[in-house]
């Protein structure tokens, strides 16, 4: 089923999954975030997943899912890899396999489950996009709505191996469109003020996927964050403006529009340079992801 969520229905639907929950964890009492991370590439070399990366750095870029707690909502902003991903994943290609290889696979729900949350504390899911790695959680959460924009969902129906994983999209249960309606915000928009007070900001930034969608997170600490999918997979590439090498792109198809790509990733390669205090988060930057707090930790 897809319903369409946008602007105030969108409370009002948060509001009364939080009436109807019976899981285990109390609701937040402020905002407060954690990364979870579900697996790691086997490694390597930066050259490889960066322009003008370093040949003898061996990377293991992360897979993860962010948990966000708002006292209005409970939800995942990418989901990592799950435990359809090795089934699905061990019919592509080798050389796709080989490419995108993985390890140390540890699924969102079975960490949350440790840590005492039941499948129902989670109320909604939001892919950055829909490709693989982003969406191995939702055949996990059969029941939890997941979210993503009209033009995301037409790309993955229509998408192929390696970068989508058909059985994934199929197996999630409830996909609800996201429209966002909100004016641009910082230079990026549409965008969406998730629950109406300005601290949690969807933006889109379509390129890499159609209807991709970046986060703007402000804590009350202070911290100034933005979520940026895979406009990059490196912080390198945000600071010195350098897209993923063509090789890769030729090898895998890594980004649906690679000029669109490129004009998102400048425009937040200057945002940073106007704004140093805002930290720049590429999904899958392992050392940037050592700046965040790494679940069952929490930073507020
Ligand atoms: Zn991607
Ligand atoms: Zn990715």
């Amino acid at each position: 089923m897809i319903r369409s969520i946008h602007g105030f229905g969108l409370s009002l639907l948060v509001g009364l999954a939080l009436l109807g929950r019976l899981g285990a964890a109390p609701p937040p009492d402020g905002l407060r975030i954690s990364l979870i991370k579900t697996a790691q590439s086997s490694g390597a070399a930066e050259a490889l997943v960066v322009k003008g990366g370093r040949l003898f750095t061996e990377r293991h870029l992360i897979h993860a899912a962010l948990l966000v707690e708002h006292p209005d909502g409970r939800f995942l902003y990418d989901t990592g890899l799950g435990r359809t991903t090795n089934d699905a994943f061990a019919d592509n290609r080798w050389w796709h396999r080989s490419l995108l290889d993985y390890e140390q696979l540890n699924p969102a729900v079975d960490q949350l489950r440790e840590a005492g949350y039941t499948r129902d504390d989670i109320d909604f899911i939001i892919p950055s996009h829909l490709h693989w790695d982003h969406v191995g959680g939702p055949p996990d959460f059969p029941q939890t709505p997941v979210w993503a924009p009209q033009q995301a969902l037409t790309e993955a129906e229509h998408g192929h191996r390696p970068a989508f994983l058909v059985e994934q999209i199929n197996a999630a249960g409830d996909w609800t469109t996201l429209e966002l309606t909100g004016p641009a915000y910082r230079g990026f928009g549409p965008s969406l003020d998730l629950f109406g007070d300005g601290r949690l900001i969807l933006v889109d930034l379509s390129g890499h996927a159609h209807g991709q969608v970046g986060l703007f997170i402000h804590l009350d600490s202070g911290r100034d964050l933005f979520f940026i999918g895979d406009t990059s997979w490196t912080l390198r590439g945000v600071e010195q403006a350098q897209p993923r090498p063509k090789l890769v792109q030729w090898l895998a198809g890594v980004d649906a529009d690679r000029e669109q790509n490129l004009s998102v990733l400048q425009r937040i390669h200057r945002l940073s340079r106007d704004q140093p205090d805002l930290d720049i988060i590429p999904a899958h930057d392992e050392f940037v992801a050592d700046t965040l707090a790494r679940f069952p930790q929490f930073e507020d």
